[in-house]
């Protein structure tokens, strides 16, 4: 068990798979984003290394992002590394899906078990405003493709002010009346360069639920209103799937967080929105041996912070969010 110092038993760790992406979101990244060379990242062995220790250190949920995992050579090979390692007992994904076309299932064959799927609006062109280049019909193949996987899908929006706040948010949310996913809607955080422009354009938690509730009727809270993970959850009346609203800037949910972020060049980053992070990849490299990593990993995570300074204005500039893994 890794605990910190408030007592938050930290056993979920989202690995960056990589820095790249095939798409530049407005919220996520600058359009000349320059990436790290592919020596200063994780190497497959080293990566897989970490995760079995992670595990030995009582780490049972693992999820992929980046930048958009997929596009990491040999992704089906790690995941069913990965799999295979003791203690790791679900591992998912999320994805901008557009090569969940192909890899969907061969994902699930490796053992993986879920993935969120991020999809800001079904409008082709908002989605190329949005994606700056993204075709919304490659991650809708990648939905359906997921399904045909049997993985467990979860859909992700992060809401813009003036890109995606209107009916765009009525019309995903419309899915949930015919499909059990999970649509979620995510209060755009700030990071890094593109802070001011994110925000300038969040929008409230409070403001979304009124635009869907008056867009399709009133939303019931589910689990009586209790966090999901980060999520809380709702629903429409006889929908068979869920609303979810992950609020972090508004409504934080540091209490419950049982997360811890590895980075793609191989730091251990213990809060999303606080630049704190320590160092694995130097000490992996240096020959550390097993015990030596798990002193370093669990004295980093003893001093995991409690909560974001955004209210005081911090912000954090060391990174942006696809060199983070959302
Ligand atoms: N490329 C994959 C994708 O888009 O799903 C995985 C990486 S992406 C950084 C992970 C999640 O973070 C996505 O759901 C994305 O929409 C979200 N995200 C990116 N920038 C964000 C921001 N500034 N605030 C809130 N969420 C953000
Ligand atoms: Fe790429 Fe995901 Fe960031 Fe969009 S949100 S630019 S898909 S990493």
């Amino acid at each position: 068990m890794s605990l910190d110092r408030f007592g938050r038993n930290i056993n979920y760790l989202r690995i960056s798979l990589t820095d790249r992406c095939n798409l530049r979101c407005v919220y996520c990244m600058p359009e000349d984003m320059t990436f790290r060379p592919r020596h200063e990242l994780l190497q497959d062995d080293e990566l897989l290394r970490l995760v079995n220790i992670f595990a030995e250190l009582g780490f049972h949920k693992f999820r992929l992002t980046g930048g958009e995992p997929t596009v990491r050579a040999h992704i089906v090979d790690l995941v069913h590394g990965m799999a295979g390692t003791p203690g790791v007992e679900k591992i998912a994904m999320t994805t901008n899906g557009l090569l969940l076309d192909r890899l969907a299932r061969p994902l699930a064959e490796a053992g993986m078990q879920r993935v969120n799927i991020s999809i800001d609006t079904l409008d082709p062109q908002k989605f190329k405003k949005l994606t700056r280049w993204g075709e919304v019909e490659d991650v809708w193949r990648g939905i359906q493709a997921a399904e045909a996987a049997g993985l467990e899908i979860k859909l992700n929006a992060v809401v813009v002010r003036n890109y995606n706040d209107g009916e765009d948010l009525v019309d995903l949310a419309r899915l949930t009346l015919h499909q059990p996913w999970q649509v979620r809607f995510i209060e755009m955080m700030p990071f890094g360069d593109v802070a001011d422009f994110q925000l300038a354009g969040v929008v409230s938690e409070e403001e979304l639920r009124a635009t869907i509730a008056a867009g399709l009727g009133p939303l019931r809270p589910v689990n009586g209103g209790e966090l999901d993970g980060e999520a809380r959850l709702f629903r429409i009346d006889g929908a068979p799937g869920t609303i979810g609203f992950i609020s972090s800037v508004t409504q934080p949910f540091c209490a419950s967080c049982n997360r811890a972020r590895l980075t793609a060049d191989g730091r251990l980053r213990l809060c999303l929105l606080r630049e704190m992070e320590v160092d694995l990849l130097t000490p992996l490299r240096d020959g550390a041996d097993d015990d030596q990593m798990k002193a370093i990993i669990k004295q980093g995570i003893w001093w995991k912070p409690w909560g974001h300074g955004l209210a005081q204005d911090v912000i954090p500039l060391n990174r942006v969010m696809s060199e983070i893994g959302g």
